[in-house]
């Protein structure tokens, strides 16, 4: 699917950074999480164990990715349950709309999908006039707003509760106080009778267990379970990668997972599907449909400097330390995932360096993606891998290509070297004030708006070394009696 964000990234991220309440919003939320994270991690004890035994468990899983994928359709199809392949975006959302379509269904409900979004479920859906409804609280807040997620586990981050108090009040026509309880309240009260006249069920997939077939969710406020039960028919949305072995392996994710994403030891639910109900059950659709979807996944597959992306487990942890997004929050990353595996993961998922090629760039390279993340994805080479992909297709600017094309040139040679420098110095007294260069020329100026380049200092240390070997020497031909 071709995807093209309105603005350049310069200017989303312009527009971010004006927006105080949002850097307020995504600040406060993303340091309780990761103050949670630290908290919960610790206690549990060997996190660098737990994390090593998590990537090993999923770098397993994506090198024999053929195997297990055939393993889980066959015990899904064992269980009674429907497994569709979807190629593309637009195939997966034309199988959804093809089972819509067979049911006759006129109202969809959905629990949080991170992959129903990668492939604009929704506005494929409104679009052929039938109703769909997010049932996750956040989801809920920013469906209201017109808006997309913009953290990957807490959707609706960038809002503060008084911008939802507003929004509440307005479509209830009654004045809506912006205390949690009242607001949560609210919304159950609006969800409550969807759940019952729904036609479809719609959710995502943390992890598939190959083994048995099953599709496991993480949740917290019980929606996933009435979404998955209520409506006869349910449809699971799942990434080709999200599979574990066994439900041995997802002992290890159910100690990674909540702890990364929120700081829980575990989640209020952890929900286990397998398949539609049986005549013994007491509740559960009738009727189970798994959709995996690929949208550029397998291009990822057999890439040595990128196969380790499929590792993750979006627990958006890399999100909640990451420098840049804690100050533009996640619509400026211009699609579904935002902060480092957004900047890592769209390029490639898209397979657009031209369009989206820029996010690689929205990182300090720090690192902290990397050590944050529970399955060990070395984030931060692979911004740089991306970024040098992006030179290699020749897709940076003109004058950034002569810029290091002349930085190689002086640096690579000695003379040059010490020529460039000294015609640095000459620019000095032009640009320089206390040993700083505070308003740069050109693209210079990008650096200097936000922090002041050292001046090349008067004297080199080729010509210190020098003054000082002659100052040792002392007068040639002199006497030192
Ligand atoms: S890259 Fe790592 S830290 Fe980021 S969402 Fe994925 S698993 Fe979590």
């Amino acid at each position: 699917m071709s995807v093209k964000p309105a603005m350049p990234l310069k200017e989303r991220m312009k527009h971010a950074i004006a927006d105080e309440t949002l850097i307020e919003a995504v600040k406060k939320t993303t340091d309780r999480l990761e103050g949670g994270k630290l908290a919960s991690s610790e206690a549990l004890g060997n996190w660098q164990e737990w994390r090593e035994q998590g990537s090993r468990i999923r770098s397993h899983v994506v090198q024999h990715l053929d195997y297990y994928l055939g393993q889980l359709i066959q015990n899904v199809k064992k269980r009674g349950g429907h497994v569709h392949i979807a190629d593309t975006a637009e195939h997966a959302v034309q199988i959804f709309l093809d089972i819509t379509k067979q049911k006759n269904a006129k109202s969809v409900l959905k629990s949080k999908s991170m992959v129903s979004e990668e492939v604009h479920l929704n506005k494929a859906l409104e679009e052929i006039g039938v109703k769909v409804l997010e049932s996750d609280l956040g989801e809920y807040i920013i469906q209201l707003f017109g808006e997309a997620p913009s953290h990957i586990i807490i959707p609706a981050i960038h809002k503060n509760r008084y911008q939802i108090a507003d929004k509440f009040s307005a479509i209830s026509g009654e004045q809506i106080s912006e205390d949690t309880p009242t607001l949560t309240a609210f919304a159950r009260r609006k969800l409550r009778q969807e759940f019952l006249e729904a036609d479809i069920g719609v959710s995502g997939c943390n992890f598939a267990i190959a083994e048995s077939g099953s599709i496991v969710m993480f949740t917290n406020e019980g929606n996933g379970r009435m979404v998955t039960t209520l409506p006869p028919v349910h449809v699971a949305f799942m990434g080709m990668e999200r599979l574990l072995p066994s439900f041995e392996d997802l002992e290890t994710f159910v100690n990674l997972l909540p702890r990364s994403a929120t700081g829980q030891k575990i989640t209020s639910y952890v929900s286990v599907i397998n398949g539609p109900r049986k005549e013994e059950d007491l509740d559960g659709a009738q009727e189970f449909h798994l959709i995996i979807v690929d949208n550029g996944r397998s291009n990822i597959l057999g890439d040595d400097e990128f196969q380790e992306v499929l590792n993750c487990i979006r627990c958006g942890a890399c999100l909640n330390v990451c420098p840049v997004y804690r100050h533009i929050g996640g619509h400026a990353y211009g699609d579904v995932y935002p902060g480092p595996i957004g900047a890592v993961i769209t390029p490639l998922l898209r397979d657009d360096m031209k369009v989206w090629g820029d996010l690689p760039y929205a990182s300090s390279l720090c690192g902290a993606c990397t050590d944050a993340c529970p399955v060990k994805i070395p984030l931060h080479d692979m911004l740089v891998h991306l970024r040098a992909r992006k030179v290699k297709l020749g897709l940076t600017p003109g004058w950034e290509r002569m810029a290091f094309r002349m930085y190689r040139g002086s640096f690579a040679n000695p003379g040059r070297y010490r020529l460039s420098m000294r015609a640095a110095k000459l620019m000095v007294p032009f640009m320089a004030k206390d040993g700083y260069i505070e308003k740069g020329p050109l693209h210079m100026l990008g650096w200097t708006n936000a922090r002041h380049f050292p001046s090349p200092a008067p004297q080199s240390f080729r010509e210190k070394w020098a003054q000082l070997s002659a100052e040792l020497e002392g007068p040639k031909g002199g006497d030192s009696k």
